[in-house]
């Protein structure tokens, strides 16, 4: 199992933004989670990646704990963010370069990764462009190609193609995709159903901190008929 999460509870006062959250998300797997706004998603990944404290229950990745310390397992995890989180005074190489050196030691292996990872998202014609300079599309490839250049062994994304054109979102979809071909296990957290559907092997649906169904996607699709037909018959 790559991420485990049992009985996860996360409080902020009065509010539970996690209520008692199961996950598991197996090896090679792309794991979809679907909820709306303001069901816990962004709760959820905050305290798989350590960044915040929960009040209960317990997370496991690669059946390890992780904490804002756990360099080697970092390592191993890639981030792609609703929000864009590149530096605007580096260019596009530079972007992607930099942060594949905060993992990947050997300079001419940052070379390496960096020249395929553009490649990879089609990016060779910006290579010099600073962010400013790049369209919501371009920017959204920055990002995942930021996230993916160090190939780590599990990618956790939160709306990796929110805001970009038809053209970049095809781009990083299809690339979602090689990536779970090479073996990468990939969690994708988003609030549309049809990005989930289309790329999903397992689905879990959040909603206000619990997660109401899981499954494979035909699990679900003979779940959500039986539902109306009961309702209907109701
Ligand atoms: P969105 O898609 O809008 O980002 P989300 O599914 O990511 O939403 P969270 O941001 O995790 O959901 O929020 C879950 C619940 O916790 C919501 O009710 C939210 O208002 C509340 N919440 C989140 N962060 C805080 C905070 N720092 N203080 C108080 N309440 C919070």
């Amino acid at each position: 199992m790559v991420i485990e999460v049992k009985n996860l509870v996360k409080r902020y006062d009065r509010i539970i933004a996690l209520d008692y959250f199961n996950l598991m998300v197996k090896e090679g797997q792309i794991h979809g989670i679907l909820g709306p706004a303001g069901s816990g998603k962004t709760t959820l990944l905050d305290c798989i990646l350590g960044l915040k404290k929960y009040d209960k229950g317990s997370i496991l990745l690669w059946g390890k704990k992780m904490d804002r310390d756990s360099y080697e397992l970092k390592k191993d995890i890639g981030v792609v963010l609703e929000e864009e989180a590149v530096f605007e005074e580096l260019t596009l190489y530079e972007n992607i370069s930099y942060f594949c050196s905060l993992y990947v030691g050997d300079k001419q292996k940052v070379k390496e990764f960096t020249k395929e990872t553009i490649e990879f998202l089609g990016l060779e014609d910006f290579i010099k462009l600073y962010p400013k300079k790049l369209s919501p599309g371009l920017l959204r490839r920055l990002s995942f190609a930021c996230g993916i250049v160090h190939k780590p062994k599990l990618l956790i994304l939160d709306e990796p193609i929110e805001g970009a054109d038809p053209h970049s979102r095809k781009k990083i979809m299809d690339s979602i995709q090689e990536l779970k071909n090479r073996g990468t296990t990939i969690l994708y957290i988003s609030q549309n159903m049809d990005e989930i559907e289309q790329l999903s092997t397992e689905i879990t649906m959040l909603d206000r901190g619990r997660a109401i169904a899981q499954g494979t996607k035909e699990e679900l699709k003979n779940m959500i008929s039986l539902g109306e037909k009961i309702s209907v018959e109701v």
